[in-house]
């Protein structure tokens, strides 16, 4: 069983903070922060084996060098991101899989917001860790891919079980949830999230994980063939990934 804490860190980003009982291996996905990711490492297991980058942003890599130096643990990322991401030890492959104590994750190559931006997959425990990607009830913005690549990415993390938690980099779910709104304004579940998503908001807790299952529900960037969609945005005929990058584009001015 792997156990997984999220960390507030910064204004709005999460890092995760990952133990394996059995084997006693800790782990931390995008440390924002030195200090807030620290704190909670010092108080509650004093070691660190591995850190895990989705992506070479600031944001999720800025205490990679503290923490490394600290614990003398293993930086790990995407071995097209070797030298953007600070501390690098293990470059991963895609489709590689790398054990953490007795779990294991699979790489998914995912990029569009930045061109080496990975998904952490463990099967077995049903969790994704997404980064910038996929955000609940959202979509990362694109830096350096393509509006093709983005789609793509999102449809790979489509694609897995629907039972799947995610885990992504941002707190976002209440703008984006305003966003959906705006282009799927029938949508029952969308609806019923309003209540769920404020009161979250009010007792400052995470919306973070979501499924899989409730996204395809409710995120409209994955949703982008649902006629009333289309239809929202006057593009009843064109193809799914024309109404992607017609509902990113919105998104970036929204
Ligand atoms: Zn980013
Ligand atoms: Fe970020």
């Amino acid at each position: 069983m792997l156990n997984i804490e999220i960390i507030s860190c910064l204004k709005d980003n999460y890092s995760y903070l990952l133990y394996d009982k059995i084997s006693n291996i800790v782990a931390i996905i995008d440390p924002s922060d030195f200090s807030s990711c620290d704190e909670r490492i010092k108080r509650k297991y004093n070691k660190l084996d591995y850190i895990l980058n989705t992506h070479h942003h600031l944001d999720h890599v800025d205490g990679n060098k503290k923490l490394k130096e600290k614990y003398k643990s293993k930086v790990l990322g995407f071995e097209l991101d070797k030298d953007r991401i600070p501390g690098i030890d293990i470059p991963l492959k895609e489709k590689q899989n790398f054990k953490i104590g007795n779990a294991s994750f699979e790489v998914i190559f995912i990029p569009g917001h930045t061109s080496g931006h990975i998904a952490f997959y463990f099967k077995n425990e049903k969790i994704v860790f997404t980064g910038d990607t996929l955000f609940s009830l959202g979509c990362g913005r694109i830096f350096e891919g393509t509006y093709e690549e983005m789609f793509k990415s999102l449809n790979k993390l489509k694609n897995l079980p629907i039972d799947t938690k995610i885990y992504c980099g941002h707190e976002y779910t209440k703008k984006n949830l305003e966003f959906c709104l705006e282009y799927d304004s029938k949508n029952d579940f969308l609806k019923k999230k309003i209540g769920w998503v404020n009161s979250k908001e009010e007792s400052k807790s995470p919306t973070i994980p979501v499924s899989i299952e409730e996204e395809l529900k409710t995120n409209i960037f994955l949703r982008c063939n649902e006629p009333s969609i289309k239809n929202a945005l006057n593009l009843n005929n064109s193809p799914e990934q024309e109404i992607f990058s017609k509902l990113r584009d919105l998104k970036d001015s929204f």
